[in-house]
């Protein structure tokens, strides 16, 4: 989607790209967050992207060869698309879906940059907000408490037809279907099956009417809430980390509504190439155009030398 075409019909109009040196923004974010109270990271794709979960390219092609030959490049381009393939039978539904979970929630430890960014916030008051369903937030040595994960998990199953809300830790499973997997299909015998309607099962991922809010999703939304309302009249950062205009509603905007409300608060927006921030937030807000892997690295640097500037709190 083009992003400028999407802004033309809302409100933001005042969105920037601040015209600060890369410099001088990394002070700056170094010095809100070494002052801040507590962090509130908001993590979308681009994070796992630039940490290395890429969807296409090489990895896609060295994981899912079999998978491209049998379907087609056309319709196999990428994990995105092949996501959205309608596989005709279950089998080779949980052959492909196996090997998705395994390449990007199974087999990947701790990626560095998610380890960095644990860095920044760990000995600080800290709230996870993300999209991402790789799991990488807890592999990093973020405790569950401090992660909602609004999305999903790629190691969850749930029924199909969401007939009972529970999900179903399907990590184990997926490990033994992948090693399974034969002319891009699992055995008959291992296809999943609803404990309760015994129809048949599914990801537990949004992407349709069906997603399963369980226990775990509703404490964890709990939880996001009661940080937020601590966080009131006290020095929240809002490190928002590739966040684009997929899923805008979940975090990116809420953000910036929050920061209208806020004056205490100040946001952090750290993306590839849209990083534009709101006008209106002035010294409240740094937006860094940026490959993440490298701004992050380089925001933690600043902070260790303690050379933040301080700016964002002249009022
Ligand atoms: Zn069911």
């Amino acid at each position: 989607m083009d992003w400028m075409q999407f802004l033309s019909g809302t409100p933001a109009r005042d969105y920037v790209y601040q015209e600060t040196p890369y410099e001088e923004q990394v002070r700056r974010a170094a010095g809100l967050l070494n002052r801040a109270d507590a962090v509130l990271i908001g993590a979308g794709a681009g994070l796992s992207t630039a940490a290395g979960l890429v969807y296409g390219g090489r990895r896609f092609t060295e994981n899912f060869g079999e998978f491209i030959e049998r379907y087609g490049p056309a319709a196999m381009r990428d994990m995105y698309a092949a996501g959205f393939y309608p596989f005709p039978t279950e089998e080779e539904r949980w052959g492909y879906w196996s090997r998705h979970a395994y390449v990007n929630r199974i087999e990947p430890q701790a990626l560095p940059l998610y380890l960095k960014v644990f860095e920044m916030v760990c000995g600080r008051e800290h709230f996870v907000l993300t999209t991402n369903v790789d799991h990488q937030f807890w592999k990093a040595g973020f405790e569950d408490e401090d992660i909602f994960a609004t999305q999903g998990d790629y190691g969850l199953i749930q029924c199909a037809k969401a007939c009972h809300g529970k999900t179903y830790d399907a990590t184990g499973l997926f490990v033994r279907m992948n090693q399974a997997v034969k002319d891009c299909r699992i055995p008959s015998g291992m296809v999943p099956k609803c404990p309760v309607c015994k129809g048949p099962m599914a990801m537990n991922l949004r992407c349709d009417g069906y997603f399963v809010e369980d226990g775990h999703w509703h404490q964890a939304a709990g939880r996001y809430g009661d940080f937020l309302n601590r966080a009131v009249g006290r020095r929240l950062v809002l490190l928002e980390l590739g966040v684009g205009f997929n899923t805008p509603a979940i975090i990116r905007f809420p953000f910036e509504k929050m920061m209208g409300e806020n004056r205490e608060w100040s946001l952090i927006r750290l993306n590839l190439d849209e990083a534009a921030v709101p006008e209106s937030l002035g010294y409240r807000a740094v937006g860094i155009n940026m490959d993440l892997a490298v701004c992050v690295g380089d925001i933690r640097t600043a902070m260790r030398e303690g050379t933040g500037e301080g700016s964002g709190h002249e009022e």
